[in-house]
């Protein structure tokens, strides 16, 4: 049985980004019935006590899209945090090699995640030695192709339909201003010493 995970900063540290009404919607109710969801599919089958992410890299149907919807907001809410957050030198030099500069890789970023059409996740990912932006449809994660993700952002209209509407550049921007860099380094570092298992590591510690 996977229980909801807890936020890890406290909600109100957000409130300039997200109010607590899409709190109340967004992980309150859309996440924790991915959760309820994906207990009730998984009860007496293979997946039961299955990793969380052998049952994303296994499952199909439902018990794909609501197992890999349970994990891609566990790593939504990691991606954000007050703001003042710091990216490590590491990582700064990575994304100015692989994006030309750090205004590149936010252009490449605000732009992948405002085009992405209909549902989805943008991603910053580890593929190899290399950084990219890549966009997801629905449920999908990129770890389906071996890329590890690092950071993402919610694009589903539920993450920010109560706060801004349709005005999906405003919520990134904004999305831009509290991402969680300590979080992105610390799983840049993981993913290059221990690639695929950085990530098993990081859904270990939430579901011990
Ligand atoms: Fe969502």
């Amino acid at each position: 049985m996977f229980q909801l995970r807890k936020l890890p900063f406290a909600q109100e540290s957000l409130s300039q980004f997200i109010s607590a009404k899409t709190f109340e919607y967004h992980y309150g109710k859309h996440h924790q019935t991915y959760i309820n969801n994906l207990n009730n599919l998984i009860q007496g089958n293979e997946f039961e006590n299955m990793h969380l992410l052998d049952i994303i890299l296994k499952g199909s149907g439902g018990v794909f899209n609501n197992a890999a919807q349970v994990f891609n907001h566990d790593f939504y809410w990691d991606s954000i945090a007050p703001q003042g957050s710091v990216m490590s030198d590491q990582l700064k030099e990575a994304i100015e090699k692989n994006f030309g500069s750090i205004e590149k890789f936010q252009e490449e970023l605000t732009n992948k995640a405002t085009t992405l059409f209909g549902s989805g996740w943008c991603w910053l990912v580890l593929v190899g030695d290399k950084l990219e932006i890549v966009q997801t449809s629905n449920a999908q994660v990129p770890m389906s192709e071996g890329k590890i993700p690092l950071l993402t952002v919610d694009v589903w209209e539920h993450a920010y339909y109560i706060d801004y509407k349709n005005a999906r550049p405003s919520y990134l921007g904004k999305f831009y201003e509290f991402i969680n860099w300590g979080f992105a380094s610390k799983m840049y570092e993981q993913a290059k010493n221990k690639g695929m298992e950085a990530l098993r590591e990081y859904i270990s510690n939430l579901y011990a």
